[in-house]
């Protein structure tokens, strides 16, 4: 039941069901090989606490010894450093992670509702500042199981170290937030298997805490470059990127969704995902519109993005790329979880087209608005699951349960034809922005970089052979100078179509 209309771009986008979750913790990573996975992109782990709750150590282990201590203004922590040697910390370092733990505190129990922690021995929440060199920090639970479990924090002393992307004080930041609300967590329950989902909902925690400072966006790559991976997947940087499914859920249903769902696994234990989701379901949302708004918000963002649609930051956020998918080709993704596979088709002919089918015949779900709106969804839910197959056209897209959003694919040359930009990161970038380029016949590309006034500030011109090829830009303009702070304008040409990227260049 294909419609076809006029169009110019044209996507198929594959989604799919909802059935099983509890089954996806079986394909957490090893440990071992997501910090490979981290150092050879060339930044620090964001958190080692799933490493540590791994540890058979767990339970036993001393305590980092420091030889300094100082309390904070409140009393409820004390953080201890030293200021020689390989741990050395700054007084003011010392002092700044103080005020910004008893602002922690106020944030996340007396502001957000959180339980606060059941104390240690002396009721003090402590902080050790040490030397991690990989890690910005962890969180060590004293007992290996069951509620109402104590913890204290360890974290990088400096923050100085090249492998950290996010450096000294804002670093500070937003590891103490991500750091102090495992140490909440564990207080509400200890469950190594959930371990991702920890990590959401403390990646989640540093941007409510620290809107401004977006750490996260270092690691969003991972779940944007395959976004046909189960959702639960971890691998010690997937879940991080994943965590995008718990802003969303705050963005439609509150914050106060994820604290309630905590409040659910403590008194039993269960799936905190499947938690998340019967609060969503409990405030009147399904699953079926909660798969489906994943779907539409993981395509929309970066230049695909459109103001008041998807992720508050999703302008900054990577793209999924959309590879060609040849007529009749099949794309397949392991059945039960919730990924998904986007791809554009040749040729480009008709407006929009959708539908939802299961193997053998379309459902009457499908839907097709006439003038090129479109919903997504229903999916149905259980056991079997039913791929979405949309292809968006140029004009519009309509959300289901939501008012219209108008998006104008064609306005951003999101899909050249002969090339495609992807995975552009860091982005924001400090000292250097890469990218991806996977050309389909080999020729000429030319790159022109423009700053926000639309002055051309570097230019350059390759020869490449078809294929994917990655390059960078470290910020320079034309002359060697350093460029300044603020948005870059990407643009990459070949002789028969372009594209653009935003770049932000922070200092
Ligand atoms: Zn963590």
């Amino acid at each position: 039941m294909w419609r076809n209309l006029s169009i110019l771009h044209r996507y198929v986008v594959f989604l799919f069901g909802f059935a099983s979750i509890a089954a996806a913790s079986a394909f957490a990573g090893e440990p071992g090989e997501a910090l490979i996975e981290h150092v050879c992109n060339g930044g620090a782990v964001r958190c080692g606490t799933p490493s540590v709750v791994q540890s058979p150590l767990l339970g036993v282990e001393q305590r980092p010894v420091l030889p300094l201590v100082k309390r904070s203004p409140s009393g409820r922590f004390d953080v201890h450093y030293a200021r020689s040697g390989d741990d050395a910390t700054v007084e003011t370092a010392v002092d700044s992670a103080l005020s910004i733990l008893d602002r922690m505190w106020e944030l996340q129990i007396d502001q957000m509702g959180y339980r606060p922690p059941p104390p240690d021995q002396d009721g003090v929440i402590d902080v050790y500042m040490k030397n991690l060199r990989l890690f910005y920090g962890m969180t060590v639970p004293e007992q290996p199981g069951g509620r109402g479990v104590a913890s204290y924090m360890v974290i990088e002393n400096d923050f100085q170290e090249p492998v950290f992307l996010t450096k000294g004080l804002d670093a500070l930041r937003v590891t103490l937030a991500h750091e102090f609300f495992h140490v909440i967590q564990f207080g509400y329950r200890y469950a190594p298997l959930q371990i991702g989902r920890y990590e959401w909902s403390s990646v989640w925690m540093e941007d409510v805490a620290f809107d401004d400072i977006n750490d996260y966006h270092y690691y969003l790559s991972t779940y944007f470059q395959d976004p046909q991976e189960p959702l639960l997947r971890e691998n010690g940087s997937r879940e991080y990127a994943t965590a995008l499914f718990l802003f969303m859920l705050d963005q439609l249903h509150g914050p106060d969704l994820v604290r309630q769902a905590w409040e659910r696994f403590e008194s039993r234990p269960g799936n905190l995902l499947e938690y998340f989701l019967l609060e969503a379901v409990e405030n009147g949302d399904n699953l079926e519109n909660i798969a489906s708004t994943w779907f539409a918000w993981s395509l929309f963002t970066g230049l695909r993005s459109v103001p008041g649609f998807g992720w508050e930051e999703a302008a900054w956020y990577p793209m999924i790329e959309l590879p060609t998918l040849s007529p009749g080709g099949q794309y397949s993704a392991e059945a039960g979880y919730w990924g998904m596979v986007a791809a554009r088709t040749e040729p480009f002919a008709g407006e929009i087209e959708v539908s939802l089918y299961d193997s053998t015949e379309a459902l009457p779900a499908a839907a097709v608005e006439d003038g090129g709106e479109v919903q997504f969804g229903p999916l149905r839910q259980g056991r079997e699951w039913y791929g979405a197959n949309a292809f968006i056209g140029a004009v519009s897209f309509q959300r289901v349960g939501a008012k219209t959003m108008v998006f104008n694919l064609d306005e951003f040359s999101v899909l050249p034809s002969d090339f495609i930009i992807s995975s552009v990161w860091p982005n924001p970038f400090n000292e250097r922005v890469q990218w991806e380029v996977t050309v389909v016949e080999g020729g000429k590309l030319r790159f022109f970089l423009y700053d926000v006034l639309g002055r051309e500030v570097f230019f350059h011109r390759y020869v490449v052979p078809a294929g994917r090829h990655t390059f960078f830009w470290d910020g320079r303009l034309q002359d060697g100078r350093p460029g300044p702070s603020g948005v870059y304008i990407l643009r990459v040409m070949s002789p028969d179509s372009q594209a653009a990227h935003r770049l932000v260049k922070l200092r």
